[in-house]
């Protein structure tokens, strides 16, 4: 039996005026699908290891081993020997007691602030932080109180008026549309003197940052000084995923209460074995860290003696701040009309105002490639000023 199409129904008319909305400010979203032949300072593969033959390899011959997914949960019986081993060498690579894999970052910081938090926990969270960490206090029914990008003081400020018996600091180790990296130090001390615990989600400092790419707290900070830390196998690590470390007591109470982890389909075994593959030239192969490090000097001399408008950051994360939603439009579309693949963002993902480029740099750029950034770059600005 057919049914009429309900032109009249609340839902169409919700989502028609939704998407209106959207169009009107200009802020409608799109895919864009992406095509070979581009030169890509868009996405987060920093060290160029989503690429790279071994770790593919490895994923191919796991998944015949194994299998294209891991077919149940952890609690199931989905986990297998590869798991345990990639959350071992993880733990072991930001010096923490044990690390718990969860399928992607999002569903991490979900889960364990919904383990972690209820109406009785207050947590702080910097103005910048990450949508999933805004979105995890949320899931758990705390309150977040947001504290000025990077200011110990305000936060101080915070946790002093605050009541409730357990409290929560959270930020990003780099903030991912910035590219400035936390205090990590200033936040442990002023979250240790209001016996609040501290969370740090490292997903753009792990592979990259500290020593040896143990990310901007790894080794440098114990369980004591950041009990949980959070970390993600999508960006510099090249495969898909996520962990937490910390304690044994935090990873059980994560295993028993953190919904994210229990009621989702373990990570596919062929993707953990790819990532042990991506931990190993991580240690094996420091020179990429150093060939990253070199080519975001390179861009970031390059782009001052243009007078680009580039933003403090020692990241790959490059930010151009362009502040006109349209203005960044298009830039991001005449680079792209060079086969130029660059990030534009806008409100609501960063404040209004803000709009930018998100530029990121690989180990994998060769110096001809950013030079043709730069250069297009100039040209946007040319013909803005209408040279
Ligand atoms: C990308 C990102 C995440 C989400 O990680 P996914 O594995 O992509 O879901 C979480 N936090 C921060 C800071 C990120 O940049």
């Amino acid at each position: 039996m057919s049914v009429a199409p309900d032109v009249d129904s609340p839902w169409r008319h919700w989502l028609d005026q939704q998407a209106l909305n959207r169009r009107e400010q200009g802020l409608w979203r799109q895919r864009r699908v992406m095509g070979k032949g581009y030169l890509d300072f868009a996405g987060n593969d920093y060290l160029g290891l989503a690429l790279d033959s071994r770790v593919i390899a490895t994923q191919a011959e796991g998944a015949r081993r194994w299998g294209a997914g891991a077919g149940a949960s952890h609690l199931v019986s989905g986990h297998l020997a590869v798991h345990e081993e990639l959350e071992q060498r993880l733990a072991a690579l930001v010096g923490r007691p044990r690390a718990l894999l969860f399928s992607t970052g999002y569903m991490a910081n979900l889960g364990v602030l919904q383990a972690l938090c209820d109406s009785h926990t207050a947590v702080f969270q910097d103005r910048l932080n990450h949508a999933s960490l805004l979105d995890g206090a949320r899931l758990a029914g705390a309150r977040s109180r947001r504290f000025h990008h990077r200011d110990l003081d305000d936060l101080h400020l915070l946790l002093a008026r605050s009541r409730e018996e357990r409290k929560l600091v959270v930020s990003d180790g780099v903030f991912s549309m910035d590219g400035d990296s936390a205090d990590i130090a200033g936040l442990a001390a002023t979250a240790a003197s209001h016996q609040a615990w501290l969370m740090i989600d490292d997903a753009h400092g792990l592979g990259v940052l500290g020593s040896d790419g143990d990310g901007c707290v790894g080794r440098a900070y114990d369980c004591d000084q950041v009990p949980i830390l959070v970390g993600t196998l999508g960006k510099a690590l090249g495969t898909a995923g996520a962990f937490v470390a910390g304690s044994q007591a935090l990873i059980e109470h994560l295993i028993q209460y953190a919904r994210g982890y229990v009621y989702t389909t373990a990570q596919p075994p062929a993707i953990a074995a790819a990532t042990l593959e991506a931990l190993t030239i991580l240690e094996q192969e420091p020179e990429r860290r150093t060939r990253l490090h070199a080519n975001i000097a390179y861009f970031r001399q390059a782009a001052a003696q243009a007078d680009l408008p580039l933003a403090a950051s020692s990241t790959p994360i490059q930010p151009l701040m362009l502040h006109d939603t349209e203005r960044a439009m298009r830039w991001a579309e005449q680079l792209n009309s060079h086969h130029i693949a660059v990030g534009a963002i806008r409100e609501p993902t960063v404040p209004k105002g803000q709009a930018r480029l998100r530029i990121t740099l690989k180990a994998t750029h060769q110096r001809h490639e950013i030079d043709r950034l730069v250069s297009a770059l100039i040209e946007c600005q040319a013909r803005e000023s209408g040279s």
